[in-house]
């Protein structure tokens, strides 16, 4: 896998002051997509062990709430393979740090187990580790820039923890606050 950016002390992509990790790759190709030039999984630099290590290191401080995924697409297959590994390495050395995960596939794709195009070995392991999932591709046609934490109304906030434990999706707090 590669990855095109790393943002510490992010505001934008989370609750709090965030990593997030932008991954290379998309199939997506939503119009009016906000950086086209993730969608090659060439573009940027591998993500190796080190990159793994600064990012942890970087999650250490009291005041830093947690890691982002975002791209890209970080659900992509061959993404999963490479982010699984990380994310369990994540929780297993900073277990109350929260995890956020963006993703252009809507939740129904991704937890369906006949959707080859995202549904992988790795999906379901992946997600139990995701504290909120926001879902869905970007729509143009929805834009609304006084949306937090999502570009365009189709979009939703996932509680991924509630959603798995009750089997349907739970949207999470986060969208209620933006009314
Ligand atoms: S899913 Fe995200 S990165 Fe991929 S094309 Fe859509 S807006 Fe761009």
């Amino acid at each position: 896998m590669n990855y095109c950016n790393i943002k510490y002390c992010d505001i934008a992509n989370g609750n709090g002051i965030r990593t997030t990790l932008f991954v290379s790759g998309c199939t997506h190709h939503c119009k009016g997509c906000f950086q086209p030039e993730t969608w090659d999984f060439n573009y940027g630099e591998p993500f190796t062990d080190r990159t793994a290590e600064e990012i942890i290191e970087s999650l250490r401080p009291d005041y830093v709430d947690g890691l982002t995924l975002l791209g890209g697409e970080p659900w992509e297959p061959s993404n999963q393979a490479a982010l699984y590994p990380f994310l369990k390495k994540v929780r297993e050395e900073l277990p109350g740090k929260s995890i956020w995960a963006f993703s252009g596939y809507t939740w129904e794709e991704l937890m369906d187990p006949d959707n080859s195009r995202c549904h992988t070995e790795f999906t379901e392991s992946m997600m139990k580790l995701v504290d909120i999932l926001v879902d869905g591709e970007f729509h143009l046609e929805e834009k609304n820039l006084m949306l937090r934490f999502r570009g365009s109304e189709n979009q939703r906030i996932i509680n991924v923890h509630e959603s798995l434990s009750k089997n349907e999706i739970v949207l999470s707090d986060f969208m209620e606050k933006e009314k």
